[in-house]
């Protein structure tokens, strides 16, 4: 009993940022508790402000959530019934749901089994065969940054262009990604951020964000999170809803966005340590410079064999998680669409392979070498 246990490793660190920053917390928070402006105060357009300037992007446009920011980027260009829209299959559920509560259908597209990104060739191939059936419209595409890695955007923004289709980038696991020092934001027509707390930017609660690079867009996403106003506040223009960002989630953003520069150079470097202590024991995610580090996810060569990874991991306390166990396609609530889509679906066997293949390990920015290589030991005895 007299051993003294190791420090807990967290799959996400909720307290020691917390700890840099508490002073500052309080301070911003006591503001707008003064204030008393908890809806549109003004550390809303503040925060949006140093977001644009950090994306490089011209307007941000803060939201309730990232599932939000994704509705009303889908609502301003009144994507509804008979339109497709095409997004992977391996994502969160949020990226499907949004054009199904809009009426449209979702059309899921196999991905890259080492990016974890919507596969260019599936998702060709499946917009053919939604034109040649010509039920439904070939619409819009959402790219998704899975677990913090930018997309292909290049090759999508050529897709997009080639077939005048809305490309949105769900950025939520990646903000702070870039492409070449072009950060996401300025990639396809609109990306949605979210800030749920366990995100590279994340705060106490929800919230989240749309970053685009047109004014319109930026106008539109303005109105429609106020419930589709216009120039006055009782002039209703259009159908929205109520998605604002709340004014302490604002406050609270700008004092994490202090430390988020210096965060996503730590979040590289615990990827580095990983890539060094893991790589050719297991398969573990390209290094790709302007990768956000979201998530941490190693793929295993079988479900027998993440199994026993797990058990190693459970017997040396280290948290893990699986994002995702099931794909979309199979999922009770989108198993109808999908079969709706299309008549003659191609399989998504990467998808489907992957549920069973990932993990992900502790990543935030406020590991240590060490931690990483007590994470790094403990798998290394169940592999
Ligand atoms: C978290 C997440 C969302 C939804 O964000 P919320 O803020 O939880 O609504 C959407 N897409 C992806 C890929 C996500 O990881």
């Amino acid at each position: 009993m007299n051993a003294i246990a190791p420090r807990p490793i967290g799959l996400f660190d909720m307290h020691a940022q917390q700890a840099q920053i508490r002073d500052k917390l309080r301070a911003r928070m006591d503001a707008v508790l003064e204030s008393g402006r908890f809806i549109n105060g003004p550390e809303v357009v503040e925060l949006e402000e140093r977001l644009a300037a950090f994306a490089g992007c011209g307007h941000a446009v803060g939201v309730s959530s990232g599932t939000d920011a994704l509705q009303i980027a889908m609502m301003a260009e009144g994507i509804g019934r008979g339109d497709a829209v095409f997004l992977p299959a391996f994502t969160y559920t949020a990226t499907a749901e949004v054009p199904l509560v809009l009426g449209a259908t979702p059309v899921f597209v196999d991905v890259d089994p080492i990016s974890f990104d919507l596969d260019l060739a599936d998702l060709q191939r499946r917009i053919a065969l939604v034109e040649a059936e010509g039920r439904l419209r070939p619409r819009a595409i959402v790219g998704v940054d899975l677990f913090g890695r930018p997309a292909d955007w290049p090759a999508l923004e050529a897709i997009a262009a080639q077939r005048g289709m809305f490309l949105l980038d769900d950025a939520a696991q990646a903000f702070g990604g870039d492409i070449g020092g072009k950060r996401l934001g300025c990639w396809g027509d609109a990306a949605a951020l979210s800030f749920y707390p366990t995100k590279t930017l994340g705060c106490y609660g929800d919230g989240g964000a749309l970053l685009t690079q047109d004014p319109e867009r930026a106008a539109l996403y303005r109105s429609l999170r106020t419930h589709g106003e216009g120039q006055g506040r009782y002039e209703v223009l259009r159908t929205g809803m109520n998605g604002r960002l709340d004014t302490l989630q604002a406050a609270i953003l700008l004092c994490k966005m202090d430390l988020f520069a210096e965060e996503l150079l730590a979040r590289a470097r615990v990827a580095g340590w990983y890539h060094a202590a893991l790589a050719g024991l297991v398969t573990v995610p390209e290094p790709v410079p302007g990768h956000a580090w979201g998530l941490y996810t190693i793929t295993l060569p079988d479900a027998d064999a993440r199994a026993r990874a797990q058990a190693a991991l459970k017997a040396a306390h280290i948290p893990f998680g699986v994002y995702y166990p099931k794909p979309l396609h199979h999922q009770p609530a989108y198993a109808s669409a999908h079969a709706e889509a299309l008549r003659d679906a191609p399989p998504l066997p990467v998808a489907e392979a992957l549920c069973h293949q990932v993990m992900s390990l502790p990543m935030h920015p406020y590991l240590s070498e060490g931690d990483v290589m007590r994470v790094a030991a403990a798998l290394k005895a169940g592999l």
